[in-house]
């Protein structure tokens, strides 16, 4: 059973009137470490900011609500939710056991950027594999790509990001600290039977903001030494929305300070490099944002060689870089991160294209439920019409429950015929596609599914995770799918001063390397041996023992239902392949 745990709160929050500097510089550093944010949507004059989709389409949109728990997932069920643990579990766990660990970490570490370990990049590698062969082997209609990380800057100017992947971003001028404008959210705060303004409080999201926001009015009442009612529900706004006179009045989270903030400005999320020997404008050069642009500007190249024909999609699997303001939520928004995205392209009539996007969703569903993701925490956010890119026919993210929100792990776009038109325009190459059969040329339209490696590295933990009580001692135990486990199983000899059973241990160990990652262990009693692989997620644990000597078999031990069983040795490589590889 999963003991309930406590929760650890992820908001901080800045009360006009008393909150001292030391709580918020622990709020802040606690914040800063887990990096606790959800993402909420915002517009500040000329320039709009949510998804990448916008930013690349540099449209005015309406801003929506600031996420609420009930807003993305369909079917949440609070019982079987990630409450029973939290992201401070979850990010002890994979340093522990060498998942993952904070870049340049004996320097203090480098805000943003991680190092995946020994059993992180086998997670990793399992994620990339399993989708390539799912997403381009085992379909006639896509092939793959990789591209080049660095680009012609003119791919990025004729793509928008250049004059629109930005971020609206907040300065304090007095701690210098930089926020997100559309993920710093404010308040006013006022009575009930009189309408007087207590003040203002300023948090940010952490999956539930009027819950936190409403904890923080009756905090900032109290503080006040006021009598009434607090006016509900309060009106919660991100940054961007912030009037003049309301910018004055809005504490800095660093301060606890009003008006140090700056009002809202662009920031471009591309990071910069020069190439070649000279480092003036002219050898000003990008790292890429995403990958998609790269199969865009290779369409030509990728069909002619490629012998395919529309409808087929181009997949790749590579880095990206964002600047982005506030890193968080560990590996869920870093700066340094891998995609895996594809372009399926389509004819350009209007009655084509819903049923492509519609496939892909399912598609991308039920690949994410077949490697171990729990369903139960995902949901579907369908983008509402006024909030897309001008060219843009629709647009659903994939979401996830973790533990500090829901949010976009993965998103589907019809984006039409935008991205290769804008590069036949800027480059003056044709990018039309010859349809022999109806003898026709068309730029082709496309669908983008687009999904984080990391993030979905952090949702398979967030699902495999679970604690319980194995003989009344306490394990904590990661339930991946056996495809996706780092390790796929332990060899255990029971006694290492028998050669005979270390012999036969070695040798089965030796057999089922050749085809799976394994793992060698003779220190410690099996039980803890055990635990060290439930740890590390690792499906089965085989021990070698004296009866092995006899007959031939081993004892085969279950991961999640800690059950045992009898096995011959012979019997081995066919159990694992049917469970491992389905
Ligand atoms: P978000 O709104 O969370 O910033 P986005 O809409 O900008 O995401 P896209 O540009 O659509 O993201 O990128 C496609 C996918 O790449 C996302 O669904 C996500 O899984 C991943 N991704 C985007 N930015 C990051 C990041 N900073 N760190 C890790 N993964 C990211």
């Amino acid at each position: 059973m999963v003991g309930p745990k406590r929760r650890t709160s992820l908001v901080f929050a800045v009360l006009m009137l008393s909150t001292t500097r030391s709580f918020i510089a622990s709020a802040f550093s606690n914040v800063q470490n887990a990096g606790f944010l959800g993402r909420g949507g915002g517009q500040i004059p000329g320039r709009v900011f949510r998804t990448a989709e916008q930013r690349r389409g540099l449209v005015r949109t309406p801003s929506r609500a600031p996420p609420t728990k009930e807003l993305l997932v369909t079917s949440p069920d609070e019982d079987t939710t990630v409450s029973t643990y939290n992201m401070e579990d979850i990010v002890n766990v994979c340093k522990r056991r060498g998942f993952v660990f904070q870049s340049s970490e004996i320097y203090n570490g480098f805000n943003g950027f991680y190092d995946y370990g020994p059993l992180g990049v086998e997670l990793k590698n399992n994620i990339k594999q399993r989708w390539w062969r799912d997403m381009v082997h085992s379909r006639d209609d896509m092939v793959g790509l990789d591209s080049s990380i660095i680009a012609s800057p003119r791919v990025w100017e004729a793509s928008g990001h250049v004059a629109g992947f930005v971020d609206p971003m907040v300065d304090c001028r007095v701690s210098k600290l930089r926020y997100r404008a559309d993920q710093l959210y404010f308040t006013k705060v006022e009575l009930q039977e009189d309408g007087e303004v207590i003040g203002y409080i300023a948090l940010l999201d952490s999956g539930d903001l009027h819950g936190e926001a409403r904890k923080l009015a009756e905090k900032l009442k109290k503080k006040a030494g006021k009598e009434g009612t607090i006016k509900f529900p309060l009106d919660i706004k991100d940054m961007t929305k912030a009037t003049v006179a309301e910018m004055a009045l809005i504490p800095s989270p660093a301060t606890g300070e009003p008006g140090s903030l700056t009002p809202p400005r662009a920031f471009n999320l591309m990071f910069q490099t020069s190439v070649g020997a000279l480092a003036d404008a002219s050898s000003t050069a990008f790292l890429r944002p995403e990958t998609a642009q790269g199969i865009f500007t290779n369409f030509k190249n990728v069909q002619s060689t490629g012998r395919v024909k529309v409808p087929f999609g181009i997949a790749q699997i590579g880095k990206a870089f964002r600047n982005e303001i506030t890193p968080r939520n560990f590996i869920f928004r870093s700066r340094e991160f891998e995609q895996m995205e594809i372009e399926y392209f389509i004819p350009p009539e209007e009655e084509v294209w819903p049923d492509f996007y519609n496939k892909w969703i399912e598609t991308a569903w039920q690949w994410l439920t077949s490697i171990g993701m729990r369903e139960d925490l995902m949901g579907r956010d369908v983008h509402l019409k006024g909030d897309l890119a001008h060219y843009a026919k629709a647009c659903t993210d994939i979401v996830f429950r973790f533990p500090f929100g829901q949010v976009e792990l993965q998103g589907i776009a019809a984006r039409g015929d935008y991205d290769l038109t804008q590069h036949q325009t800027s480059s003056g190459k044709s990018m039309e596609y010859f349809d022999e059969a109806n003898k026709r040329r068309y730029v082709p339209h496309v669908i983008e599914p687009s999904i984080g490696v990391d993030r979905l590295f952090l949702a398979l933990i967030c699902s495999a995770y679970a604690e319980d009580e194995i003989e009344g001692e306490k394990r904590v135990v990661l339930k991946f799918h056996p495809s996706m486990a780092p390790i796929k199983v332990g060899v255990f000899p029971l006694v290492k001063n028998k050669p005979e059973i270390m012999e036969k241990a070695r040798a089965i160990y030796d057999q089922l390397k050749r085809r799976y990652n394994v793992f060698w262990d003779v220190s410690g009693a099996i039980g803890r041996r055990y635990r060290r692989m439930d740890e590390a997620g690792t499906p089965f644990c085989i021990t070698v023992d004296f009866d092995t000597l006899e007959d031939d078999s081993v004892t085969v031990r279950e991961r999640d239902s800690t059950r045992q069983t009898r096995m011959k040795v012979d019997d081995l490589l066919a159990f694992f392949d049917k469970e491992i590889n389905g």
